[in-house]
C-alpha cells in the first residue's frame, strides 16, 4: 500500500537527505544507502526503520487532523457574510 512512498534518511556524516524508497528498506533486513553528498554509506536497520516509520505516520496523521480543524475554523462560513 505504501509501495512508492519515499522516506528522507539523514546522513549521519553531512546531514543530507536521502529520499529512499519504503519498499526497499522493508524488502531487507538492512539497506545501506549512498549518500547523494558525501557518499558516505548509510545503514538503515529494517526494525528500527519500521518503528521510526510507525512514529512518523502517527505524527502525519496527527499534523493532518491538525490541519484540517485548523482549516475549518478558519474557513469563512456562510454566518460571516452579510449580504
Ligand atoms: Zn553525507
Amino acid at each position: 500500500m505504501f509501495d512508492d512512498e519515499t522516506v528522507d534518511i539523514v546522513c549521519p556524516n553531512c546531514g543530507r537527505k536521502n529520499p529512499i524508497l519504503v519498499r526497499d528498506v522493508e524488502d531487507h533486513s538492512e539497506t545501506r544507502v549512498n549518500c547523494h553528498q558525501c557518499g558516505a554509506v548509510v545503514k538503515v536497520d529494517a526494525e528500527d526503520f519500521r518503528r521510526r516509520l510507525a512514529q512518523v505516520r502517527q505524527e502525519l496523521e496527527a499534523l493532518q487532523l491538525e490541519a484540517r480543524r485548523a482549516g475549518n475554523s478558519r474557513r469563512p462560513r456562510k454566518d460571516n457574510f452579510q449580504i
